[in-house]
């Protein structure tokens, strides 16, 4: 196979593609600088690879200097937060044409978002004993990039309230904990409807990760492909063999492109770029071959 060339099925085996389209970088909330990244892909021997911080692009033309340089194929792109019958749904936008449109007003509604909600989170952790949790959370971050869920949870372990991060998530911020606000975050279909017009697609994150039965993650599915949404992750990370085949029945009776990446977002973990379950055969097409992609990624 040649160094770029992707398969435009899935046939079974693919232990491991040279693709990740679902990774972190500094200006989110991963631990690699854009750069540092790019080279960890490169090093780790992929050759597509697609940046997808949470609501910012702020990291795509750092990733994409780096990429031309060490010669990856970068797809611009981002994790949006969204709403959707009161869970916290993320959405991937695989963006070749960068953020345009609508989109870009609603990315600086996400920042504007985030800021008052951090300050939401500081107000309802300050009740449980972490004073000046803004300050806090910021110094975790080091750095003025927007702050999310994973510095309170630091700031939290560092005060010694929690023993970790887990911890953190599990009593403070995880769904339906006190420092679990979603309100501030548009609807699913909105979100999707900014990387759609944008010329993107429009990938439902990690679909298996939000506890949803198979009934209520059908109509999870179903809301999503409605608004326009056109793939999902078929794989992400590490997960069960059985549950990516039940999902990819459930993708295939939508006709949504199967999309896969690791969700890396610092090294030393159980993760790297490129690190994620094999995928099964299936008749589920690759995002890859979606006609808005096809191009960029080279076939
Ligand atoms: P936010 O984007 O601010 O809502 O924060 C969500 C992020 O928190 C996710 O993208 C993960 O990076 C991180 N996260 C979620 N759950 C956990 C957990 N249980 N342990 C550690 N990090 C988590
Ligand atoms: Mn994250
Ligand atoms: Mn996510
Ligand atoms: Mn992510």
């Amino acid at each position: 196979m040649p160094m770029n060339a992707l398969p435009v099925r899935f046939e079974g085996n693919s232990a491991s593609l040279p693709i990740d389209l679902h990774m972190h970088s500094t200006a989110s909330d991963g631990a690699l600088s854009p750069e540092a990244l790019v080279a960890l892909c490169k090093v780790r021997g992929l050759t597509h690879m697609a940046l997808t911080d949470h609501d910012t692009l702020s990291g795509v033309p750092a990733a994409r200097e780096a990429a031309e340089r060490e010669g990856l194929c970068l797809l611009p792109g981002t994790e949006l937060s969204t709403r959707w019958s009161g869970h916290n749904i993320h959405v991937v936008g695989l963006l070749p044409e960068g953020a345009r449109g609508p989109l870009v007003e609603g990315l600086v509604a996400q920042a504007e978002a985030r800021k008052k909600r951090a300050a939401k989170i500081a107000e309802r952790l300050e009740k449980v004993g972490l004073v000046d949790a803004l300050a806090r959370a910021r110094e975790q971050a080091g750095s003025e990039r927007p702050l999310g869920r994973p510095d309170f949870a630091r700031a939290l372990v560092a005060a010694g309230l929690v023993p970790d991060m887990a911890m953190a998530f599990k009593k403070h911020l995880g769904a339906g904990k006190a420092g679990d606000v979603k309100s501030l975050w548009p609807a699913l279909a909105e979100a999707v409807g900014w990387i759609v017009a944008a010329g993107g697609v429009a990938v439902l994150a990690h679909p298996l990760r939000h506890g949803l039965t198979r009934r209520k993650r059908g109509l999870l599915l179903d809301a999503f492909r409605d608004a326009g949404g056109q793939a999902a992750e078929l794989v992400s990370g590490f997960q069960n063999a059985d549950a990516t085949r039940d999902l990819s029945r459930q993708l295939q009776e939508r006709e949504l492109y199967a999309s896969l990446g690791s969700d890396f977002h610092f090294p030393g973990g159980h993760l790297a770029p490129g690190s994620m379950s094999p995928v099964p055969r299936t008749a589920t097409p690759p995002v890859w071959t979606h006609p808005r992609l096809a191009a960029i990624l080279a076939l």
